[in-house]
This record gives C-alpha cells, structure tokens and sequence, in this order.
C-alpha cells in the first residue's frame, strides 16, 4: 500500500532527491521535508569555489527554496526545523522549530533519514579556540568569509589533506592567502595511491603550499611572541609551529546517527545506518540514504560508508521508489571521486591498493603515461592512469588518473566499465570518441587495456616502481632505453644506459644470465625493448610507468 504521509529528515542531496522523485511517483502523498539548516537543496559541493569566488553569487548555490519546492512539487518544507527524536510505536518525529523554539510531535507512514555526516572536531587541545571552521553549509562559508576579511587574515592552516581540504586550499591560494596544510597520513587524498597522491604533493608545493605530511595536529595554541596569528598556532606532532590567521578542519566526517541509534535502529560496524539494498533500515517503516548510511562496496563487497553527492542522489531516488511500491536496487558504491587542484586533476574510481589488500583480494597494477589527445594535435600533455586489475580473468577492479587534462572523462569510462564488471581486455574494445583535439584513435583508455592484456598474456612481465631496488638487490641489471637527453636530464640509481635504437646492435653488452629490469619515461619504449630481449633469450622485466611514475613516487614525499 502506498503511504499517505512521508516525512523526510534532511533536506539536501539524498532527502531533496528523495523528495522529488517522491513526488514523481505520487500526486497525492503528503510529503513533508525537515531542515535543520536555513537553506534547503542547496549545492554544498560548490561551497569551496563560492568562498574562492570562482562562483560569484550565493543565488547560484540555492537550487532550490521551499517556496520553489512548494511551488513545483507541492513539498511542504521546512527549514531551521530539527528532528530530535523518533518515537516508532507512535510513527512520529519530534521537531523542534528553531527560530521559535517550539516542539510538536509529526507523524508519518513512512519516513526517510537524510541526515548526512557531520564534519570531525576531534578532542584536540585548543581546537574550540576562535577562527577555526569546517565547512559543510552556506552559513560556514559566511564565517569564514567574514573572519577573513574582519581579520585582514593572510595565512591559513588546513589540517587534513582530504578533498574538501585541498579544494579549500586551491580556493585560498585563488584569495591571494599563504596556505599550510598539515596532514596526520604520509599523503594527500588518501582514496588514491601513494604514488599517485605524490602528483598532488609536487603540485601543492609548485604553488607555494607549506605542505606537512605524516605530522598530525597535537593542538592548537594562541600566538606565541613574534609569532603573529589571528586564529592559532597550529602545532604538529613533529613540533612544528604554524602560524595561522585562519584554521580550516578538514578532518574527515561521521554519519550523523544519533537520531536512528536513539530510536533504536539498527547501525553497522561502519557506525553508519545499516539498510538493506532498498535503502531500508531494520525498521520497516523507515529508509536512510546518503552519508549517514553504510553501503556496500560494489568491488569489494565490504561494508563502506562514501559521502559522496552521487550516491546520495542515487540512494534517495532509490528509497523514494520502493516507498511508492517500484522495486529498486542499490547495487553498491564504486566511490567515483574528482577533485582539481590547481592545474591538475585527479580522479579515482573503484577499489585503491589499501582496501584491495584489506579485503585480501589479489591484484595487478599497471600505470600509463599517454597524452590525453593526439601528440600532433597542440596542447596535449600527459596523463599518468593507473588500473588496478584481477590477476586471473582481469577483472578491473580500480582506476586512478592524474594530470592536467582528459583524467575526468577517462576515469568516468573506467568507473562504467567497473560497473559493468568488465575485464581489462574488454577496455581494448571500447570505441571511444576521436578527433585529434579530444583524443587518439587509441585512447588512454585502448591503451591501458592492452598493456594489461599483455601483461596477463604472458606477453611482459611488469615490475612496480616499489619493487626496483629489492630487484636490483637480488642482482637484476636496471636498462635505461631513453634517449641521451632523457638520461642526462635524470636516471634511476645504478642503471646502465643502451637507447631502444641502439638496443638491437649492442645486445652482446647485456649478460646472458642477468634478470634485466627495462625503463623508459613511461613504460611503452622500455615494453618494445622487453619484447625484442625476450625474443634473444633475455629475462626482462618492464618498469610500469617508467621514470616519470618511479620519480613522482620516490620524490613527492620527501621534498621539503
Ligand atoms: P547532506 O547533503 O549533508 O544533507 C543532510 C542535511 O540534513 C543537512 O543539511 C543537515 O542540516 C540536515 N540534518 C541533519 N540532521 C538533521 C535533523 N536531526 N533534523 C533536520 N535536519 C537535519 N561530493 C561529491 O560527490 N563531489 C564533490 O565535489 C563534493 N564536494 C563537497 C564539498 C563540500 C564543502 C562538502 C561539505 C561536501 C562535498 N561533497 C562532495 C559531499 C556531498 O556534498 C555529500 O556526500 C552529500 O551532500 C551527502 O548528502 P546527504 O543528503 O546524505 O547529506
């Protein structure tokens, strides 16, 4: 039977997208939406670029108002209203009306839980003092904006290097602001891969970021003499002092469950809401979607929690049709994520090395460094992309892609491909769109595909930019098949140096019996020089991603 009365708490992306569909599938039902904030549907994804005034008016983020909602869905909204208690029994929420202070009791037949994730304040000593933020609403980036501009701030410390730090970061650099990050983890961005994070360490230091990796936060502290800031010292765990007019936590955030755990409902060892795959929770009359619920990775099978807009949408959309009686799936999520940061983009999608070898699946990793179009075609630059893939029937079970240009559009393909549970031999097939300003007729993505292919023919055998030096250790020649100028300009330790052209006249250099570890700036030259070596009895070992990924990896962590 279809409910006459749902009640949503949460207004933003999970509880306005259930709203809406709800109202969709039903002309009748009451449909009432609780709003804890002052805005509702508004694109919290856009709030960094409004603060950085890349997105000019506060309008532009207001996708919708409750007036609007009324007007075009019949919704009634209401926002500064908070859901305090659920009594089940009864079938009604407690709201409290916030601009008035007022209680009453709001029943539903059926009730959806959009309550989100609430950004971490972690008991660090000092952490409540003034000027520090987190950012998840418009009335946070008012703060923040004001204490900026009452405070004639000029340095800011983010403290957490995850992507709402990073993009507050490129935002700040964009208001002319001198930024330190400090980062508890030995990387940025921790969904990527340390080697592919090392892309955004070069590039947050190329753009002046004080950039402290491995050094959490011990606490906060007012000014010292001389010292000079306007919100705290922020002082590392190293002993570092950093000096801030502003401090941004960007610590992470935890689904926001008290109201389902006080109500009794069931939560997962992820601390999220624990629904089944209709988004229902144990209460059969109640749904969560979004941030605060637990969901399974779609290629690990693992229980997860992923705040992310997509999922959020697509979940609230998935609750609001099994409500109104379509049967609806979520089939899990893949944990597609995009971030820019100054000049490059990164993107991930599907499993990274950490949860593949925490779920103690096998894999292979590749890395490619194609241009993002056509080489002939001005403007082209690089990209390095990376698979990660199951050794057996090559499976693709994760993507990652760093550069300047084409990472967006690649790693939506492979997170499709993820999806659609295809191989990395079925990537070879994919007919992508070509023309030399877009891209080449094979793509980064063909590419990838076959390199892969090869690898699981049998065809090379790659080798990690992590694994070179216990090689070389075991008595593996490293070969350098670069050009004079490449090896001149920077080489691995210990290598000897035979160009690809030369190599076919000067293989009586090599020793018979030696294992040889190929390289080249990508992996594609070192990769002929395998094939041919291996064709005249050599054991050849092609170097995945070549200097360029063995450089950026080795280096990034480690540049003061
Ligand atoms: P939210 O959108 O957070 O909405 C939950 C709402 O519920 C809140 O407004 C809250 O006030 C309200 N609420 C909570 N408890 C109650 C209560 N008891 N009563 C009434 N109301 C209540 N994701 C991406 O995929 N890409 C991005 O680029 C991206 N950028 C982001 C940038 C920032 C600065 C932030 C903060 C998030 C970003 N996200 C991004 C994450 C994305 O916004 C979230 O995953 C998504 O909004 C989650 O939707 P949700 O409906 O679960 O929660």
């Amino acid at each position: 039977m279809k409910p006459t009365k749902l009640l949503i708490i949460g207004g933003v992306a999970g509880g306005a997208s259930a709203a809406t569909r709800a109202r969709r599938l039903c002309e009748e039902a009451e449909i009432v939406v609780v709003e804890r904030g002052p805005f509702v549907s508004f694109a919290n994804c856009g709030l960094p670029y409004y603060l950085g005034g890349e997105i000019a008016s506060e309008d532009a983020l207001r996708i919708h108002t409750p007036e609007s909602l009324r007007a075009s869905f019949n919704l009634d909204v209401r926002v500064r209203t908070e859901a305090t208690a659920i009594n089940r029994k009864a079938r009604t929420v407690t709201l409290r009306d916030l601009a008035r202070g007022r209680e009453g009791e709001e029943s539903y037949d059926a009730l959806i839980l959009a309550p989100g994730a609430a950004p971490l304040r972690p008991p660090i000593p000092g952490i409540e003092r003034e000027g520090h933020f987190v950012v998840r609403d418009i009335p946070d980036v008012h703060q923040i904006d004001a204490w900026i501009r009452t405070h004639d701030a000029r340095r800011a410390v983010i403290v957490g290097g995850g992507y709402i730090g990073l993009e507050m970061a490129e935002q700040f650099a964009r208001r002319g602001l001198e930024i330190a990050i400090g980062e508890m983890l030995p990387q940025v961005m921790a969904p990527l891969d340390p080697e592919m994070a090392a892309w955004l360490h070069q590039e947050l230091r190329a753009n002046g970021v004080d950039l402290h990796l491995g050094d959490g936060v011990a606490g906060f502290e007012p000014a010292g003499p001389g010292e000079g800031a306007a919100a705290s010292v922020v002082v590392l765990q190293s002993g570092a002092r950093l000096p801030a007019d502003v401090v941004i936590l960007g610590l992470g955030v935890r689904p926001e469950v008290a109201l389902a755990r006080d109500a009794g409902l069931e939560i997962g060892e992820r601390r999220g809401i624990r629904v089944d795959t209709g988004m229902r929770t144990s209460d059969a009359a109640i749904w969560a979607v979004g941030d605060a619920v637990e969901i399974r990775h779609a290629v690990t099978g693992e229980w997860t929690l992923m705040a992310l807009a997509g999922p959020a949408n697509h979940q609230g959309r998935i609750a609001a049709d099994n409500i109104f009686g379509r049967e609806s799936r979520y089939r899990g999520a893949v944990g597609t994520a995009v971030l820019r940061l100054f000049s490059l983009t990164a993107a991930c999608t599907g499993a990274n090395e950490a949860t593949l070898q925490r779920a103690g699946i096998e894999y292979h990793t590749l890395h490619v460094h194609p241009q993002d179009h056509a080489g002939y075609y001005p403007g082209a630059e690089r990209l390095d992309l990376k698979l990660l893939y199951a050794p057996d029937e090559g499976r693709l079970l994760g993507a990652q892609a760093v550069g300047k240009s084409g990472v967006d559009k690649r790693i939506d393909v492979l997170a499709t491909a993820i999806r659609a549970g295809m191989s990395v031999r079925d990537l070879v097939d994919l007919e992508l769109a070509y023309s030399p300003p877009y891209g080449a007729a094979k793509d980064p993505v063909n590419l990838a595909g076959m390199a892969a292919s090869n690898q699981l023919d049998g065809l090379v055998e790659k080798t990690r930019w992590s694994d070179v030096t216990r090689l070389q250790e075991q008595g593996a020649l490293l070969l350098d098949v670069r050009t004079a100028e490449e090896w001149e300009a920077g080489r691995l330790p210990g290598a000897v140096h035979i160009p690809l052209a030369e190599l076919r006249s000067r293989l009586a250099e090599l020793p018979a019996e030696q294992e040889i570890v190929a390289y080249c700036g990508s992996g594609h030259r070192s990769y002929n020089a395998c094939r041919l070596l291996e064709q005249r009895g050599h054991r050849c070992r092609n170097l995945s991603g070549g200097y360029r990924t063995w450089r950026t990896a080795t280096a990034g962590n480690s540049e003061g």
